[in-house]
C-alpha cells in the first residue's frame, strides 16, 4: 500500500514555468515531474498546470507556496545517475 511514488519527466516550454499544479486540488506541486499514473492527492489525471514560482507565491495556499519552494530548494532532477560526477 506504500508504493514509492513514480514521476513523469516535464519539459517546460515556458521560461521559469516550471513548477507543476495539480488545478484539481490545488495541494500538489512538483518541479519539472508530475506524479503517474495520477495525483496521490486526488487522483485526478492530466489536471497538472505549469506556472513560475513567483505565480505560485502570487496565487497559492501558505501550504502550496512551501511545497513548491520546497521543490526549488532541491537540485534539478538527475538525468541519468550522474550525481557523483556533480562534486568538484
Ligand atoms: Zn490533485
Amino acid at each position: 500500500m506504500s508504493q514509492p511514488q513514480t514521476f513523469w519527466p516535464v519539459e517546460s516550454d515556458e521560461a521559469g514555468a516550471e513548477f507543476l499544479v495539480c488545478m484539481s486540488c490545488l495541494s500538489e506541486v512538483f518541479r519539472r515531474r508530475i506524479p503517474m499514473p495520477d495525483c496521490p492527492t486526488c487522483h485526478g489525471v492530466s489536471t497538472y498546470e505549469a506556472f513560475t514560482l513567483d505565480s505560485i507565491r502570487d496565487w497559492g495556499t501558505t501550504e502550496l507556496i512551501a511545497k513548491a519552494e520546497a521543490e526549488a530548494a532541491q537540485p534539478a532532477p538527475a538525468r541519468s545517475g550522474s550525481l557523483a560526477e556533480a562534486e568538484g
